[in-house]
């Protein structure tokens, strides 16, 4: 984690130093701090620890937030890492949350590790009810890279299998497209699903009374795959924020809150 307490008060690892004793926000834990070359400067619980912030936190998740942060910050915007949202159910942290010149709080969800559609549409609605505008940004794994080529300028998966999470982010976007983030680069891509058809053979079989029957011979819609469309690599430096308003939306298996939701567009 990026964020842990000093006597109280809220500090980040880039600015600490070694010497006093860092506490965490959550389990008022004492956490080390940790500043090393390759990896993110951050706080690290002292073992054992049963302390929900100490789980599941990856070097690469603690670096994009570092990089979404570090860029708002460059255009003069407050920005803040682990930012805690009182309201906001369960982990009450969002991973980057920016204030627009007007005020508007806008949070940035970047997910590294798949989040199950309950907790993901929770923390949606909650930021919704709480005004904040909100941007989910799943990571590319690098499979797409192996699996997919160049096309028109951008990259192509004929066969991607999206978590169901990323479905769900998709359709938080709408016809916008979600925009991924790829850890290696530390730059930024606007994915597309597309269904993706497959071809059912022609077969045919006699039945009983000797009568020949056929079937197959037809594309259908692939209920596993879809077609992802990678638009970029952008850089964050170059991309403006845009929150616009979006009415609430369901379908049979996902619910989109109404309220902003905020979307990159290249500068
Ligand atoms: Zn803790």
């Amino acid at each position: 984690m990026l964020i842990a307490e000093l006597e109280g008060n809220r500090i980040d690892a880039f600015s600490a130093e070694r010497g006093p004793s860092y506490f965490c926000p959550k389990c008022k834990g004492e956490v080390v701090l940790k500043k090393g070359r390759k990896v993110v400067h951050h706080f690290a619980h002292k073992p054992p620890t049963d302390c929900t912030w100490a789980k599941g936190e990856t070097r690469a998740h603690m670096e994009s937030k570092v990089v979404v942060a570090d860029a708002l910050k460059e255009r003069g915007l407050r920005a803040e890492v682990e930012f805690v949202v009182n309201t906001m159910p369960g982990d009450r942290r969002a991973d980057v949350m920016a204030w627009s010149p007007k005020g508007l709080q806008i949070a940035f969800e970047l997910q590294h590790t798949p989040i199950g559609i309950d907790e993901i549409e929770r923390r949606a609605f909650s930021y919704a009810r709480a005004g904040i505008a909100q941007s989910w940004i799943p990571f590319l794994s690098s499979k797409v890279w192996d699996d997919g080529l160049p096309r028109h300028g951008g990259w192509f998966v004929e066969r991607y299998v999206p978590r169901i999470f990323e479905r769900w982010v998709h359709g938080f976007n709408g016809t916008n497209g979600m925009w991924m983030y790829d850890p290696n680069d530390k730059a930024f891509w606007l994915g597309r699903l597309a269904g993706h058809q497959t071809y059912v053979e022609e077969s045919s079989w006699f039945s009983e009374g000797g009568e020949e029957n056929y079937s197959g011979g037809f594309w259908k819609y692939s209920t596993r795959y879809k077609e992802l469309t990678l638009e970029g690599p952008f850089k964050i430096e170059g991309l403006r924020i845009k929150t616009p308003y979006h009415s609430a939306f369901n379908t049979r298996e996902y619910r989109w809150p109404a309220g902003r939701r905020a979307r990159f567009v290249p500068a």
